[in-house]
């Protein structure tokens, strides 16, 4: 039987060290894989070009670096936005649309596959919910959009399928990587939570200071089971 490969995006730099330790390696290979694979945005082993040739070659058959496919071409609009059509891993599929100079080079993404609230004018909302998405792959909107466009974003809003409080704690897991400055290092500033008013989320959100800004958007929802 083959056995799943290991995906390393979403994995943190501690995790990434003891991934390097269950590899024999020592713990400061992995927070070289961390660097390659969120500030150099490397998608591929053979650019790790400061690890071991003998643990690039291994790395191929225990791990993945992660991706998501397009179900369709991206192509550009005539005001040079893109709508991205993702596939994941179980056939589901989701959007991020690349919004170029609104401002700064912007992303809007999703956060679960569909969406448990009814806002009456949305077209998620018809689909119910199918799953949350996990930090991977929030995090792989996010550089896949990058690799599209040939682009370093500066802006994300969490405005495409589902309620990111709804997700909250790989939504959470997500902003972490998003802004660690020795990662991917996009400001705190510029990335934007959009949700309808999940009460009991954003109390916790209060206390956990998040790096990122939320905007509340009061507008009639039913009311989904508690956030997990
Ligand atoms: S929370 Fe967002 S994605 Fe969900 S139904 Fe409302 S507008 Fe649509």
């Amino acid at each position: 039987m083959l056995l799943k490969k290991k995906i390393l995006i979403g994995l943190t730099r501690k995790e990434l060290e003891s991934f390097a330790h269950e590899q024999s390696e020592p713990a400061f290979r992995g927070r070289q894989l961390y660097s390659w694979l969120y500030q150099k945005r490397a998608t591929s082993f053979d650019e790790m070009s400061d690890l071991p040739a003998t643990w690039r070659l291994k790395l191929k058959d225990v791990a993945t670096i992660g991706t998501l496919g397009l179900a369709r071409p991206a192509n550009a609009s005539r005001d040079g936005s893109r709508k991205f059509l993702f596939d994941l891993e179980d056939g589901l599929r989701v959007e991020s649309v690349y919004l170029p100079d609104s401002p700064g080079e912007t992303v809007c993404i999703s956060s679960q596959v569909g969406c448990a609230l009814g806002c009456h004018f949305c077209a998620t909302a018809k689909m119910g919910l199918f799953r949350h998405l996990t930090a991977s792959e929030i995090v792989l909107q996010v550089l896949e959009v990058e690799k599209h466009c040939s682009t370093r974003l500066t802006n994300i809003v969490f405005m495409g399928m589902g309620e990111p409080l709804h997700n909250y704690d790989q939504v959470l897991a997500a902003l972490r990587l998003l802004t660690d400055e020795n990662g991917i290092g996009l400001a705190a500033r510029r990335i934007t939570v959009s949700t309808v008013g999940l009460v009991p989320a954003i109390e916790r959100w209060m206390k956990d200071s998040p790096p990122a800004k939320l905007a509340i958007s009061c507008m009639r929802q039913r009311t989904p089971a508690a956030p997990s």
